[in-house]
């Protein structure tokens, strides 16, 4: 992982530390960002910004990098897998995504809280 993307994790990780969320502070150890534009022109994607994994976040464009809510949103979705390893991506099944808990706070841990609502110009985050 090069510079850029060690500053955003770092930079996002400062801000998710100022929550108390979770037992344990968000681990970045093992994240990775990846940048992959061709990921988000698939049909699934096409809506999304960012996506994350359990131990990735997956960025549309490089000048994303300097989106600290976007970051900071995907890598609270990373710490809640951390704890809710299963129960977290499982949510996105029987919940419908912007109902989801864990949506939503990530939404406000990233100071978006209404991100992602139809009609909203910040219709851009994650998800799983
Ligand atoms: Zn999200």
């Amino acid at each position: 992982m090069d510079d850029a993307k060690r500053a955003a994790l770092a930079r996002a990780k400062e801000r998710l530390d100022r929550l108390e969320l979770y037992p344990r502070p968000v681990s970045t150890r093992a994240v990775r960002i990846w940048v992959v534009p061709w990921l988000f022109r698939l049909p699934w994607f096409r809506r999304f910004d960012g996506y994350s994994a359990h131990l990735t976040i997956l960025l549309r464009s490089r000048a994303l990098l300097d989106d600290g809510d976007l970051v900071a949103h995907e890598l609270c979705h990373v710490w809640q897998m951390q704890h809710h390893p299963v129960r977290m991506p499982l949510s996105y099944i029987v919940r419908r995504y912007d109902g989801n808990p864990y949506e939503r706070e990530a939404r406000r841990a990233s100071g978006r809280p209404d991100s992602g609502r139809p009609g909203s110009p910040l219709n851009s985050d994650c998800h799983r």
